[in-house]
């Protein structure tokens, strides 16, 4: 044996064979590292791609949720309605020139040009949905995106709203990305004349500060507050000429018809005491205010409503203003409903990719 390795050694041939798998550990360390910084570098790779994919999503959803979009009232375009989409609209959803109170957004008077930060415009969105193609994909992607937009309100009593792109399965699920944000959306808010739960905000204090012609009428049933209940009272004018723009329609929640309240609605010229039990979500007054201002351009109105203390939490009502060529789509939508009378706490969601 030691005289065979000796020879072995002599030869070289340990040495060879050391060499030998020695250059094959080698290589197979080469590459081992080489796979392994291939991986490194294509990791690397995907996250850069990923972290500025997310950049360029949060960047977009602060446009969109920030700017109200150029150029001014950009949604107004009629074209917009039979798919014509100018290539100078830049579409954002942010509400410009209103203010937030008691749960409305009002139109301000000092005529500036604030945006509500994190609200955004029910009407803006389905023009978004309607023309997306041509609004996001094109004008504010410039074709380099594939992306979908989705609102989904806090309140189930409205349904979420879908749009944009279709994204298939988790096939490329690493090149997504998508932000959240909770914000307001204004629904149909802009919409309503008067918001009938004044007494929520003030609980049991709640003192009616609008003068009741029954207050002063000693012929009708006097409006004061008692122990039971709180009257509500509110005076409008109507014009015969917006009859024909707007249906005007008393919109109430669902529970209403638990909160035993009574409403009568009058010209203040004849004034009565027919008080009738509200009970229905949807009462439309067009009907009452044509037959009455048959003869006359204009009237004043009152409307009054008695709620019971221990039923307040039940009694939510509206009077709207809806533009006739709308009504029809929200019946349709089944969105002629208290809740999108209301500005809503929603998460929106934009979603985009790569194309
Ligand atoms: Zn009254």
């Amino acid at each position: 044996m030691r005289i065979e390795k000796l020879i072995k050694d002599k030869y070289g041939l340990l040495y060879s064979t050391e060499l030998l798998l020695s250059i094959i550990l080698l290589v197979f360390i080469i590459g081992i590292i080489a796979n392994l910084s291939d991986d490194l570098s294509e990791k690397i790779g995907v996250e850069e791609e990923l972290s500025s994919i997310e950049d360029i999503a949060i960047e977009s959803s602060d446009y969109l949720l920030n700017n109200p979009g150029n150029p001014d009232n950009w949604e107004d375009d009629e074209s917009l309605d039979i798919g014509i989409v100018s290539s100078n609209i830049i579409p954002g959803l942010a509400i410009k020139n209103k203010y937030v109170d008691n749960g409305q957004f009002y139109i301000e008077e000092s005529g500036d040009d604030n945006v509500i930060a994190n609200s955004i415009s029910y009407r803006k969105l389905i023009k978004i949905r309607n023309n997306y193609d041509l609004l996001i994909d094109r004008n504010l992607f410039n074709d380099s995106f594939k992306s979908s937009m989705a609102v989904y309100p806090l309140n189930s009593e409205i349904g979420p709203l879908l749009m944009g792109d279709e994204f298939d399965d988790e096939s490329d699920d690493n090149n997504i990305a998508v932000v959240n944000r909770t914000v307001k959306c204004d629904y149909y808010s802009n919409f309503v004349v008067y918001n009938f739960n004044d007494f929520e905000l003030l609980g049991d204090n709640y003192y009616r500060e609008e003068i009741c012609n029954h207050d002063s009428d000693s012929k009708l049933e006097n409006h004061s507050n008692d122990e039971r209940s709180f009257w509500l009272c509110k005076n409008f004018r109507i014009y015969k000429k917006s009859l024909e723009e707007y249906d005007y329609l008393l919109i109430s929640e669902k529970c209403v018809k638990n909160s035993n309240s009574y409403w009568i609605l009058e010209n203040l010229n004849k004034p009565n005491d027919n008080k009738q039990r509200l009970n229905d979500e949807v009462i439309d007054l067009n009907p009452f205010f044509v037959k009455d201002l048959e003869n006359s351009s204009n009237e004043i109105y009152s409307i009054h409503f008695n709620i019971e203390k221990n039923h307040l939490n039940d009694f939510k009502a509206v009077l709207v203003a809806i533009p006739k060529n709308m009504t029809d789509s929200l019946i349709s939508n089944n969105e002629l409903k208290y809740e999108y009378f209301k500005v809503q706490d929603v998460n929106f969601l934009l979603k985009i990719a790569y194309k």
